[in-house]
């Protein structure tokens, strides 16, 4: 069966009365391609066992199919569940789970169908919980590799360097975790409905360690936050909101410089090592008092 060919989809589509739902972020891919080389990317050989979000029709999910041992695909909406029976009868390794991801404890969910062995989670993510489902999937610790295809835009917030445009806290708050990648673009005119923005497929390789050592994760993104919030503000005045309760201006501008940073810096070109060193000196500050 041609999961993505266009006249399949809709001959299947029909046949079970399905419409698409913009508010359920169904864009099913029409180039065969691109599910094949996601799975391929995705580590469901190596690691034997995969989680997927959002199946869809189910053309990645094949494809997840014939590589990894066994294939466990969430999957919100009910309509889908009989369209699925239907594409997916060929293969006996996999079980959709009918749930909202963002519901789910993801951890448990892997722990109880793969007995806690290694598992790889995959995706071709819905836009509408980009942000919380790559929370949810970093968070739960379960995933050795995380390969998801994201709007563009998202993949390279999230890839981004310090001092661009792109850097965001969201980019912090993944590089803290894992390792990410942009593995290849996909343009619009792969899906059906055609979405308006492109997309990119991203992988994340969760860490074992953080990138860099830090006495108090919470402070250290509560800086980020803060000075992210107020990305037009230099870090002396962006930072008043976390700290200006016990330090004037003049004490922050001296502590920014006591860890090598510029008074008038922002926020949006330090490091997360810069942001480490920050929260631990303002630590040191405390204990001094
Ligand atoms: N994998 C298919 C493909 O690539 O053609 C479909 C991808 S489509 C972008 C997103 C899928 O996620 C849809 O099937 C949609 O119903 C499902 N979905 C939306 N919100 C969800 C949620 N909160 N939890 C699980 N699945 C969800």
């Amino acid at each position: 069966m041609g999961l993505c060919d266009i006249e399949e989809i809709r001959s299947v589509l029909g046949r079970h009365g399905f419409h698409f739902s913009k508010s359920l972020g169904q864009n099913f891919l029409t180039d065969a391609s691109v599910p094949a080389r996601i799975a391929a990317e995705s580590g469901a050989e190596q690691y034997k066992n995969a989680v997927e979000i959002g199946p869809g029709m189910g053309c990645l999910t094949a494809e997840l199919c014939g590589r990894a041992e066994r294939v466990v695909s969430v999957e919100l909406d009910r309509a889908l569940l009989p369209v699925l029976d239907e594409t997916l009868a060929a293969f006996d390794n996999v079980e959709v789970v009918q749930g909202d991801v963002l519901a789910l404890d993801l951890a448990a969910l892997v722990r109880e169908k793969f007995g806690g062995a290694e598992a790889v989670a995959c995706a071709n993510l819905p836009y509408y919980i980009t942000t919380p489902a790559l929370s949810a999937l970093l968070d739960c610790g379960a995933f050795r590799r995380i390969t998801v295809m994201v709007q563009r835009e998202v993949a390279q917030r999230i890839c981004a360097e310090p001092g661009s445009a792109a850097y965001s806290a969201f980019s912090i708050y993944v590089q803290y975790r894992a390792a990410a990648e942009i593995l290849f673009d996909v343009p619009a005119e792969c899906f059906t409905p055609r979405p308006k923005v492109d997309s990119a497929v991203l992988r994340l390789t969760p860490l074992t360690e953080p990138p860099v050592k830090v006495g108090n994760e919470k402070q250290m993104f509560a800086l980020v936050r803060a000075a992210f919030n107020m990305r037009r503000k230099t870090l002396v005045n962006a930072l008043g909101p976390v700290i200006g309760g016990e330090m004037g201006k003049e004490e922050i501008a001296a502590l920014l410089e006591s860890v090598g940073l510029d008074a008038r810096i922002r926020g949006e070109r330090l490091s997360i090592a810069d942001y480490a060193r920050l929260s631990d000196a303002i630590d040191s500050k405390r204990e001094g008092r």
